[in-house]
């Protein structure tokens, strides 16, 4: 069998690539370990539709999420996909975070992002139960149902004849002349070749690396795991967009969020683990408490219950700053048709479909 392009991993990032290159004519295959589409780290996230106010102006992180902002709401109106343009406060809760919160705002209008700076009077009247000194409205944040994403780009690809194989893992690649002869399990060992190889798999990036002979180990990143751990709010409550607070030593701001049945929840926080186990930490409840108290006084603790945990493909260590996307192609590791994508953490749902209409550009050049 031969495929112009073979895809490892149906999660919203490799079904995306798929999307567009399986439109342009491209045979193309998505190799899928689990027996459906979106079951790692895109069934476990917060499903926002993030605007790109935070990161510099040049990086991946930032345009991906401005571009993807828009062409997701385009998506989603055009299959009816379920979302809401519900808008998010950035909000400084103490008069010593101000200063932080000025510096995200000048960074959004850099990122040339939609974003409002109000007063505390005028959060006073927004929000008067919440400790607001000073917030950023981003108004074109909104949350979007992403199994409903991920069953709309498999429809896509399913469409224009491309294939996903579920239940079939990857084992290895090996470079020959016309590509790569891969070889495939799915209870059975086989190959496969393929002009193309894009390796999508998100959590399990760095594994899958070690597994394609012709990369260098100095050309990919271990990855490095932070856990997000997320409360579910069962009792009434203010909120009616999203509010996140600015990050802390805990957590990069444990935000209010929504899902579109209307359930709120808390997190994600960051705890850093050293392998793939999605248990949850229940002792962690009073720091939430604590956190969301700083900016909710009126909190029921008693309503808040476990939800679900997701876990972050990092590329940087806990004691380090933020680094980028990673999508590597023959002119960063000298491999001939691989694009080795990794450390698509957030914003990467909001991303996808810009990152799909980017590796299909370096497919075409
Ligand atoms: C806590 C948390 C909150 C987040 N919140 C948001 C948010 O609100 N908004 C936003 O835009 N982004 C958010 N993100 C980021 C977003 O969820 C991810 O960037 C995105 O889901 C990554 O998708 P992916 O396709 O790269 O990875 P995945 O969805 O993990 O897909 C990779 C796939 O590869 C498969 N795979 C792995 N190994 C193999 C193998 N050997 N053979 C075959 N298949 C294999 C896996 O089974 C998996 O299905 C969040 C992430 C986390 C962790």
């Amino acid at each position: 069998m031969f495929f112009d392009v073979t895809i490892i991993g149906a999660g919203v990032v490799g079904l995306s690539i798929a999307k567009f290159c399986s439109e342009q004519g491209y045979s193309v295959v998505v190799l899928e370990q689990k027996s459906r589409a979106g079951e790692g780290i895109s069934s476990r996230n917060s499903g926002v539709i993030h605007a790109g106010i935070y990161y510099p102006e040049n990086s991946f992180k930032t345009k991906f999420c401005v571009s993807g902002n828009e062409l997701l709401y385009e998506y989603a109106d055009h299959k009816r996909i379920n979302y809401k343009r519900i808008g998010k406060y950035i909000i400084a809760s103490n008069k010593n975070d101000i200063e932080k919160l000025h510096k995200i705002y000048r960074q959004g209008i850099k990122n040339l992002v939609e974003v409002n700076l109000l007063s505390h009077r005028k959060m006073k009247e927004i929000y008067p139960e919440l400790n607001i000194e000073e917030a950023i409205f981003s108004p074109n944040t909104g949350i979007i149902d992403v199994p409903e994403l991920v069953s709309a780009l498999e429809g896509d690809i399913q469409h224009n004849g491309g294939l996903i194989s579920f239940n079939t893992t990857f084992i290895s690649a090996e470079k020959i002349e016309q590509g790569f002869r891969i070889s495939c399990d799915d209870g059975t060992s086989y190959k496969i070749d393929s002009h193309y190889l894009i390796n999508a798999s998100g959590l399990y990036s760095d594994v899958i690396s070690k597994k394609i002979d012709a990369l260098n180990d100095k050309d990919f990143s271990l990855i490095k795991y932070a856990k997000g751990h997320y409360f579910k709010y069962n009792g009434n409550h203010p909120f009616t967009t999203l509010v996140y607070p600015l990050a802390n030593e805990f957590s990069s701001g444990l935000h209010v969020g929504f899902d579109l049945s209307g359930q709120i929840r808390f997190g994600p926080d960051i705890t850093w683990v050293d392998e793939i186990d999605f248990s949850f930490d229940e002792n962690l409840k009073d720091k939430f408490i604590k956190s969301i108290k700083e900016y909710w006084p009126q909190l029921d603790s008693s309503k808040l219950h476990p939800d679900y945990v997701g876990i972050r493909p990092k590329l940087q260590n806990f004691n380090e700053t933020m680094k980028d996307f990673s999508i590597k192609d023959f002119n960063d590791h000298g491999v001939d048709g691989l694009i080795n994508i990794q450390g698509v953490e957030s914003p990467g749902v909001t991303s996808c479909l810009s990152i799909g209409k980017y590796v299909l550009n370096l497919i075409k050049s």
